[in-house]
């Protein structure tokens, strides 16, 4: 961890959400989503999460620990009266501190129920127990009142009430001022890098040699099917400092993936290719086998398509690509419908019917069965036509239907963008039947 002076300029969080029923498909822990944008807002970062069932010697021993790595500590949940409720048990535990009683926070829950027109029953005096040392943070939205513990002066500790309205009336009142008392003035800023065509581990072993020499910015990448997402996150004291190290560091890994990148500010596939598309004034069409209208449903997604999306064949059978596209019954009976020429035909029949700039195809096994030792399951043709010409290439993707079929759009959608971007002299070679 790097130090300046007295105060740790990078300070790091880790948040433990309390209750069994986080631990069940039942209930989602969405606190430590809330908590964690609010403090990235303060520059810091959130570097674990846990989720503890109400067991007072496991919590224990996951806050000591959390306590020594991190210099700022979040529970939520487990502050209500009942025996379940272990969060102050443990966390005194924890620190080796002792729960005293306080008769000010005691009257003040009495008050509240006294207000709602109730008796406070006998077991809520439990929650006006605090660890010692540790402020109490009044509760405007329930009786639990959460702990402020300073561990050491740059270390600490908060316990919050789970309810989540409680839980972030609290931390705007009482956690946000004591936050910008103790961490430095930080900002993060973000960078995002969309990448297509390239498998996750390719893009690592790209640039991990540049983003394995900064530990700040810090680098994530996330991997969807066709779609890697490459994250910097910097943390600086100014602005223009993170605004100054992203673009350092973004630019040498922008020289590593040149053109694979299609997007840098987390702009989807299809809203690039519309973009591009709407800038040269060029219209697109359609013709889907295998995909059965999902191309066209990412490209219709994007608010606005219609300035540049003609519409689309769903070709799902060799009649419905003879009859609609025209696509020559030869070329289906002696390469069959995955094939190179049935793509480049389906793609130049789309652009010929509706008169587009540009059309794609898409023909392919999606699987699991209809595969043979030629054409696998998995095997896709992807055809691009326009004015220079047609062509289509062969991919075999890997995985179930869905995957297949999600990797077939995506690598369509990419190879129009490639296209879009091609130098306008490029030429398309227009394959021959006898290949
Ligand atoms: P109470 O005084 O209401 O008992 P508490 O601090 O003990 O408050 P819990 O009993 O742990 O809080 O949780 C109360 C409710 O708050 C849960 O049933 C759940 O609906 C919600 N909750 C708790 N923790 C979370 C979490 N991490 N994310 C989202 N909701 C949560």
């Amino acid at each position: 961890m790097e130090r300046t002076g007295e105060r740790n300029f990078f300070m790091n969080a880790e948040i433990i959400a309390i209750g069994s029923e986080l631990l069940t498909p039942k209930r989602v822990d969405t606190n430590s989503l809330f908590l964690t944008d609010e403090l990235n807002t303060f520059g810091v970062e959130v570097v674990m999460k846990a989720a503890v069932g109400d067991d007072r010697e496991r919590l224990a021993a996951v806050v000591k620990a959390a306590v020594e790595r991190s210099e700022i500590v979040i529970l939520t949940g487990g502050l209500g009266p009942t025996e379940d409720d272990v969060t102050r048990d443990a966390v005194a535990q924890a620190l080796g501190r002792a729960l005293v009683y306080r008769e000010d926070l005691c009257d003040a829950i009495e008050a509240r129920f006294r207000r709602m027109g109730r008796k406070m029953a006998e077991i809520n005096k439990r929650q006006a127990f605090i660890i010692e040392g540790a402020e109490a943070m009044p509760n405007d939205r329930g009786t639990a009142p959460g702990l402020w513990i300073a561990v050491e002066a740059n270390r600490v500790v908060a316990l919050l009430p789970g309810p989540p309205e409680e839980l972030q009336s609290m931390f705007a009142r009482e956690c946000r001022p004591r936050l910008a008392q103790l961490v430095p003035p930080l900002v993060i800023r973000r960078l995002q890098y969309r990448v297509a065509g390239m498998p996750e581990s390719d893009v690592d072993q790209l640039i991990a040699p540049v983003y394995k020499e900064y530990q700040n910015p810090a680098t994530t990448i996330l991997a969807a099917p066709g779609d890697i997402q490459i994250h910097l996150r910097a943390r600086c004291e100014t602005d223009a400092e993170a605004v100054a190290l992203l673009a350092l560091v973004g630019a040498r890994i922008e020289a590593l993936l040149g053109d694979r990148i299609y997007s840098r500010g987390g702009e989807t596939l299809e809203e690039v290719v519309g973009q591009l598309l709407r800038n040269g004034m060029a219209t697109l069409s359609v013709a889907e086998s295998c995909t059965g209208g999902m191309l066209a449903e990412r490209i219709t997604s994007v608010p606005g398509s219609s300035d540049y999306f003609v519409g689309g064949f769903l070709v799902y059978n060799d009649a419905m690509k003879i009859d609609l596209l025209r696509v020559d019954p030869s070329v289906l009976e002696r390469y069959t419908s995955v094939s190179e020429l049935a793509a480049i035909a389906m793609a130049e029949g789309a652009r010929d019917r509706t008169g587009s700039t540009f059309a794609l195809s898409v023909t392919g096994i999606a699987g699991p069965g209809g595969g043979t030792d030629e054409n696998p399951a998995g095997t896709v043709w992807i055809g691009v036509a326009d004015q220079r010409g047609a062509q289509a290439k062969r991919y075999r993707f890997l995985g179930d239907r869905t995957r297949v079929r999600r990797l077939s759009v995506q690598t369509a959608l990419d190879t129009l963008r490639c296209r879009l971007l091609a130098p306008a002299g490029a030429g398309i070679q227009r394959a021959r039947p006898n290949r």
